[in-house]
């Protein structure tokens, strides 16, 4: 029978090895590479080599790749074909530094501390290479107290998450008999707040489009037309009108799922989302704000213009355009999105708008709530933490997880180490030690768990 005290020590030992000088010098070393994605010249490449070093050292093979001229790291540690295998996954690039802009002059790729509030500033550090080594640390803690993980192990480490991740796909195509997972422990993204623990299964998908109203070449005086000639900004906003109630509920019949889950509705009951920074009135009538976010569609408006607005004259302006948005679970036909919008606005009267798609589109994909290999998971997390973790349907934004869910058809646990507060993408992106500390004894306890477990435990 395994000793419980085992698994205490493993905890022990991972929380004791994130709290030392040796993590931090880690953690200092993944962020002194500028690997902002949106570079030609990112070292991309370097970095990758130096996280091989770090799995090399725990008995993982590694073996490079480049698709879509992106390079990718497979790291893998097969230890018996009739355990569970466990994919992972993380992404070494990050959005540009944006130096100049941090507080108390901090440098984006130095990793520094705050000594009053426990953070730890540096690009990257919550999104995603703290994340990154967490896991690995956690890792490293099982490896020790077991000598073995228990299960085996693929890790993979893209460059270009922050671009779309290109190539992602493609690669898991490429690697999808070699790779043979059973289910999807990865982390990226916030914890719903920086005390508590939490899962989520999946991610809302997101889809945007630009509408466009043109009536004609140029403005016209808005006193000597005024009043008889269309005006494309009056007639988009009525437009856009249609998309939601007064109150923000989305109204696009195609675009709308058909109900909350019952195991999602019990997950997220009590909860309250996006750092409390909500309006209670607002979205879908009947659902909590937990519900709007995690379990529901939401569209949105992300840019809306006509005329100058800096520099207004009396003129109609000739044309009006806009971005909207979808953010979408599970459930809903996404084939062609923007066909169901299109037959909205027609049967509003507003055949004359005209619809495209506008940037990259994700795709919804998540784990149901009762899944087992998620049930399994958040009773670990509420092991080692002592109260239950919370669980998410769905991240709120997005994420490639349909390429885990889809493609390679796995359950997907995902278990955030970061947090609403952390700037992710802004400067003074940052984490508290004690969070990073309190994650890698939470993900020793899961990795340990994960050792023990057999396939039907996990619904395999
Ligand atoms: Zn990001």
């Amino acid at each position: 029978m395994p000793d419980p005290s085992d698994r205490d020590r493993a905890i022990s030992l991972a929380r004791a090895l994130a709290g030392d000088a040796a993590f931090r010098d880690a953690l200092a070393d993944l962020i002194a590479f500028p690997t902002d994605a949106s570079q030609p010249d990112a070292p991309l490449q370097a970095y990758l080599r130096h996280v091989a070093h770090g799995f090399l050292a725990m008995g993982f093979t590694t073996q490079g790749y480049i698709t879509e001229g992106r390079p990718f790291l497979v790291a893998s540690r097969i230890e018996d074909k009739t355990r569970p295998t466990v994919l992972g996954y993380a992404h070494g690039d990050t959005v540009p530094g944006m130096a100049g802009r941090w507080a108390h002059g901090r440098d984006p790729w130095r990793l520094s501390e705050d000594a009053d509030s426990g953070h730890w500033y540096g690009r990257g550090i919550a999104d995603n290479k703290g994340q990154m080594l967490v896991n690995m640390t956690a890792m490293q803690a099982v490896l020790s107290a077991r000598g073995r993980l228990g299960f085996n192990a693929h890790v993979i480490i893209e460059m270009g998450e922050e671009i779309g991740s290109p190539g992602l796909r493609r690669l898991c195509e490429r690697l999808k008999p070699d790779l043979a997972a059973d289910l999807l422990v990865a982390s990226d993204g916030p914890r719903l707040d920086a005390a508590s623990p939490t899962i989520f299964l999946g991610a809302r998908g997101g889809a945007s489009f630009r509408l466009c109203l043109k009536r004609r070449e140029g403005g016209r005086h808005s006193g000597n037309f005024g009043g008889a000639l269309r005006n494309p900004a009056l007639e988009l906003a009525h437009a856009l009108a249609t998309i939601t109630t007064a109150q923000g509920a989305l109204q696009v019949k195609g675009w709308l799922p058909d109900a909350v889950p019952d195991a999602a509705r019990a997950a997220l009951a009590g909860l309250t989302p996006a750092g409390g920074e909500i309006d209670p009135d607002w979205g879908a009538q009947g659902l909590t704000p937990a519900e709007r976010i995690h379990a529901w569609n939401s569209a949105e408006i992300l840019a809306f213009g006509a005329g100058m607005i800096a520099h207004p004259v009396n003129a109609i302006p000739d044309m009006a355009e806009a971005v909207v948005q979808l953010r979408y679970v599970p459930g809903i036909d996404d084939r062609d999105l923007g066909a169901a919008l299109r037959a909205h606005l027609d049967a509003h009267g507003f055949g004359d708008v005209t619809i495209t798609p506008e940037g990259p589109s994700f795709r919804a994909s998540a784990t149901p709530v009762d899944h087992p290999a998620a049930r399994f998971a958040a009773a670990s997390l509420g092991q080692s933490h002592g109260a239950a973790p919370v669980v998410l349907p769905s991240l709120g934004g997005s994420l490639p997880n349909d390429i885990f869910t889809e493609l390679l058809g796995l359950p997907t646990i995902w278990v955030p180490h970061s947090y609403p507060g952390c700037c992710q993408h802004a400067p003074n992106e940052h984490l508290p030690k004690a969070l990073l500390i309190q994650a890698t004894g939470l993900m020793a306890g899961l990795y340990w768990d994960l050792g023990l477990a057999s396939k039907s435990d996990l619904g395999l």
